[in-house]
Order: C-alpha cells, then sequence, then structure tokens
C-alpha cells in the first residue's frame, strides 16, 4: 500500500514538474495601434495566444475610440448633434470612467476639450495656431456638464460638445491587456503602449521589472523606477508638439483656457498597483486612472498635484519633472527609483 501511494505520488509529481516544464512559454510581440509603438513580452502558459489576442484587442478598441475613423463609435457620438447614443459597454463605461475622473481633478482631465485639441490641429496633424476668439468660443461646450451617461450604455453629449478618449485610451487598452494575461495565465511580463506601460510579476528569479523614465528636455532617462505587478504612465509635452513662430506647442490641452498647459512640469509619471480586478468585465481600472490622472496632474503641476495625491483618496505615486530641471519622487516608490548620475537634475523625495 505504501510503496504504492509513494509511485503515484511520484507520478503525479513528474506528471505536474512535466506540465510546468512544458507550460511555461515566451512570446513577444511588436506592432503600431493608437498611433503608438506597442511592445508586447509576455511568459507563461497562453503567451502566444496572448499575443494574439492582445493585438487582436488594440484594433478592436483603436476602432472603437477613434476620432479620425468616421464609424468609429467615439465619431458616431460624436457626431449624434445632441441625440442620445447607444454605445458598446467598454466605450460607456470608459466614457463613465472619464466623467469621474473630470470631477475627481476638478476638469484639469476633461475628455470634452476635443474641439480645442482640434483647433490645434492634433487630431489630423494638421497643426495651427488658433486665435484667442476661437478658443473662447470652443470652451463654451467644454465640460463634464456636457456630457449625461446617467444611463447604462447610452450617452448624449450637448449640441457642439465632442469627446476624445486620447487620453485615456491606452491605459485602458492596459488594464483589458491585464484581464487578457489573467485568462491566458501570464505569470510574468511587460507591455508598453508608448508611455503607458503595465508590468506583470517579476522578472526571473523575483527582481523588480525596471521601468525608465524619460529625460523630457533629452534623449537620455532622469531614472528608473523597479515595479512589479504596477502600471506606470508618463505624460510630457514632449511627445508630441509643433513649433510655430519660435514657440512650442504640445498636446496636452489645459481645458481652463484651451492653451497647451504651461504648469511648470515637463512629465509627470503616476504609478499604481495593479489590482486583481482591472480590467474583468471590461471595466477600467488602475491602468486607466495613471493614464487619466498623468494628463490631469501634467495640467495641474507640482503644487497642485502633490495636493491633490495628498487629498483625493486615489492611491497612486509619482514622478515630477520640472521644467527648472528637478525631479520629485513620492514616497512610496523612493526607494525604488534610481537616479540617474550625471543627469543634471536634482532629485527630492516628496510627499
Ligand atoms: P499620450 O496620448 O501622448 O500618451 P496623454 O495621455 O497625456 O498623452 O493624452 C494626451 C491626449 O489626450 C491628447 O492628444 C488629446 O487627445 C487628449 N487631451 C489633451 N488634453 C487633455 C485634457 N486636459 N484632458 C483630457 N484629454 C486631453
Ligand atoms: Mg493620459
Amino acid at each position: 500500500m505504501k510503496r504504492g501511494f509513494a509511485a503515484v505520488l511520484t507520478a503525479t509529481l513528474a506528471a505536474v514538474l512535466l506540465l510546468c516544464g512544458c507550460s511555461v512559454k515566451n512570446a513577444a510581440a511588436q506592432f503600431i495601434a493608437m498611433d503608438t509603438t506597442i511592445a508586447l513580452r509576455l511568459s507563461g502558459a497562453g503567451a502566444e495566444a496572448a499575443v494574439t489576442a492582445a493585438e487582436k484587442q488594440m484594433h478592436e478598441l483603436e476602432a472603437l475610440l477613434s476620432r479620425t475613423r468616421a464609424d468609429s463609435a467615439v465619431s458616431l457620438l460624436n457626431g449624434a448633434g445632441g441625440a442620445p447614443q447607444a454605445l458598446d459597454n467598454r466605450v460607456w463605461a470608459l466614457l463613465a470612467a472619464a466623467q469621474d475622473y473630470a470631477l475627481a481633478t476638478g476638469g484639469a482631465f476633461d475628455v470634452t476639450v476635443a474641439p480645442v485639441v482640434s483647433a490645434w490641429g492634433f487630431t489630423e496633424a494638421a497643426f495651427r495656431v488658433p486665435s484667442r476668439k476661437e478658443l473662447t468660443e470652443l470652451l463654451k461646450n467644454v465640460g463634464p456638464a456636457h456630457v449625461d451617461v446617467s444611463q447604462t450604455d447610452t450617452a448624449v453629449l450637448s449640441p457642439g460638445t465632442q469627446i476624445d478618449l486620447g487620453g485615456i485610451a491606452k491605459g485602458y487598452a492596459t488594464d483589458l491587456m491585464q484581464a487578457l494575461c489573467d485568462e491566458y495565465e501570464i505569470t510574468s511580463g511587460t507591455i508598453a503602449l508608448g508611455g503607458n506601460v503595465y508590468v506583470r510579476g517579476t522578472k526571473e528569479g523575483g527582481t523588480l521589472w525596471q521601468v525608465g523614465v524619460q529625460d523630457p528636455a533629452g534623449s537620455g532617462l532622469v531614472g528608473t523606477v523597479g515595479l512589479s505587478d504596477a502600471y506606470a504612465v508618463t505624460s510630457g509635452g514632449y511627445q508630441r508638439y509643433f513649433e510655430q513662430d519660435g514657440s512650442v506647442y504640445h498636446h496636452i490641452i489645459d481645458p481652463a483656457t484651451g492653451y497647451p498647459a504651461d504648469s511648470g512640469l515637463t512629465s509627470v509619471t503616476v504609478i499604481a498597483s495593479a489590482a486583481e480586478t482591472d480590467g474583468a468585465n471590461g471595466l477600467p481600472g488602475s491602468g486607466t486612472m495613471c493614464d487619466a490622472l498623468s494628463t490631469a496632474l501634467f495640467v495641474m503641476g507640482e503644487e497642485a498635484a502633490l495636493e491633490f495625491r495628498r487629498s483625493s483618496g486615489l492611491d497612486f505615486d509619482m514622478i515630477l519633472v520640472t521644467e527648472d530641471r528637478r525631479v520629485l519622487v513620492t514616497g512610496g516608490i523612493a526607494e525604488h527609483f534610481n537616479k540617474q548620475e550625471g543627469s543634471g537634475y536634482q532629485y527630492e523625495t516628496v510627499s
């Protein structure tokens, strides 16, 4: 009996080991969607299938959220002329989250800034400097009060109001990728959608993934931060901009003025732990939050951003890079932040 049991146990163990041996696979892919280079490196049982599913999902999301495709859900809503518009449940959930962040950030994050983004030429890459009068006129239709998402899967915009989910879409995409990673038993990996990064698990051997924070004023890094199971999202004026008559105009608009935000910050990185529920059932999670907040805090500036972190009740850390060459790192990640020697920046830990 005893020997028999041991034999069965050994056989079972061997089978389990064999299973594990065959089941840890690696897969990587790079492609372009949402105007961004997307890079995935995944390890786990369904790595290949996860990469394929992630790419398919990105193209689906782009087809729903794009402002330059006439048949996207967002374009149809923007063209509805004030009438109620039925929405795909993911688009509705994302718009509802955008509303929450608009209210939470006092309008610093506001997807109804869409017509202003277009007036500057950022939607079609046909750059121009609009007149103050034109901006004042457009701002009349900007603000969360012009959006009604009170009915599930339906939205109503005031006539003249349009939305642009570009400030939150990539974060949402990473939430959905986390859900895919759960589904395909991904144990470890990195997903980068431009400045939107999701790291899953740790590197082999349990070491943290190192996420670089770019120098907004140069080509190198201001530092790296060690993370596991987390999101890190960077917004900066250096990512999309044009120059005219010696001035630089970037793509993050202060909804209060209609002009590119000029808050003294050159980049904002927002970091939050991945929650188990992120992306589950298509619902926006921590990735979406980091994306909304990185845009909002860039608009707010140093003082207001720090105050927001202390008082908002939202759980996140951040790395602020200022025009006067300071790098501010909040307490929760300070011990995992590595300065870039010789960067010329002055580093501070802040709360
Ligand atoms: P990126 O798209 O480069 O990752 P962000 O997440 O900061 O950067 O989003 C910037 C985009 O969001 C802009 O291109 C525009 O479409 C939109 N946008 C600009 N200003 C705002 C704002 N104040 N609130 C919400 N969305 C904005
Ligand atoms: Mg953003």
